[in-house]
């Protein structure tokens, strides 16, 4: 099966490496060419020209509009039978409106955002939550498998990014968990290294202390999660909560603290950036 990624971004180029890796990687696009430079022969200049020469197209941009935008643009050359898998997060709605024109053009599409930061990735272990049908992902599942470790069939096209949305929900809790006790450890005048240390083997011990812990409380926010990103995921999060009138407060509270450090310039940096507004 001949893959193409559309979009080399921090996820992304981790994505491609796996693909070629496995030996799929037939094309690649990248709005901004030079990041296709890695990857001699196999660049496209445009999405259009990619997804005419590949049986499964592969894409993970930044938002619902830029999803919309590339499936516009495939749907013009894409040649029926091709699957389509998008791994960006959006909205379900933007995955139902991306199947439907691709649909028409007798092409498939799965909903497929992933978890497991730009480590899972680069390592290939991401988690997959897939909205679409059976048959579709079985036929990709080989492809699939080089980038993620875990990948799970949850319902009909959208509900991937509903479970997506889930998990976003609970990264600003865990967020708002960690920044805040680790501003108090600081407050306490304690050594942050060993509290890390010996809490993150212990019952409150979580991914984001292990791989976040020390790089916040060292001042080191480099990307990660580029907050930005994570404030369009909480958006998202608040308008299908609107629609079936469930409380969020948590994500709420973090898309404002959120707002508040990208006005201060943060956009750009990891998620853990919260930590400033904790630690003063
Ligand atoms: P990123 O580093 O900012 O990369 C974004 C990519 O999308 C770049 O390749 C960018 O092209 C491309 N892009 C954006 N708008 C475009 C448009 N209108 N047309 C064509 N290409 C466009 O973001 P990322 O961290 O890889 O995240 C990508 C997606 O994965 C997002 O939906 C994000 O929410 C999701 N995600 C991220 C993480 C994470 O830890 N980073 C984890 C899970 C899911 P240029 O190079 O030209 O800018």
């Amino acid at each position: 099966m001949k893959a193409g990624m559309i979009g080399l971004g921090a996820m992304g180029l981790g994505m491609a490496r796996n693909l070629a890796k496995a030996g799929y990687l037939a094309a690649v696009y990248n709005r901004t060419s030079a990041k296709t430079a890695e990857f001699p022969g196999l660049a496209y200049p445009s999405p259009e020209a990619l997804a005419a020469v590949v049986d499964i197209v592969l894409i993970c941009v930044s938002a619902d509009q830029d999803v919309l935008d590339m499936i516009d643009a495939i749907s013009t050359t894409i040649r029926p039978g091709t699957i389509v898998v998008d791994m960006s997060t959006v909205s379900s709605a933007t995955a139902q409106l991306a199947a439907a024109t691709l649909s028409e053009k007798n092409a498939e599409f799965l909903d497929a955002p992933v978890s497991g930061g730009v480590e899972g990735a680069k390592n290939g272990t991401l988690a997959m939550m897939v909205g679409g049908s059976a048959e579709t992902l079985a036929k990709a599942k080989s492809v699939l498998e080089a980038m993620a470790a875990r990948i799970v069939p949850i319902g009909a096209v959208g509900s991937g990014q509903a479970t997506k949305a889930v998990n976003q929900i609970m990264c600003a809790g865990i967020n708002q968990a960690v920044t805040e006790a680790l501003g108090f450890a600081k407050s306490q005048g304690l050594d942050l290294d060993k509290v890390i240390d010996v809490i993150s083997g212990g019952a409150s011990g979580n991914w984001f202390l292990q791989h976040r812990g020390v790089t916040m409380t060292h001042g080191s926010f480099a990307p990660g999660f580029k907050l930005a990103l994570h404030h369009k995921d909480l958006k998202i999060c608040q308008t299908m909560a609107a629609h079936s009138d469930y409380p969020i407060p948590l994500a709420d509270q973090t898309v404002l603290d959120y707002d508040q450090l990208m006005a201060l310039g943060f956009g750009d940096e990891d998620i853990s950036a919260l930590y400033r507004l904790k630690s003063n």
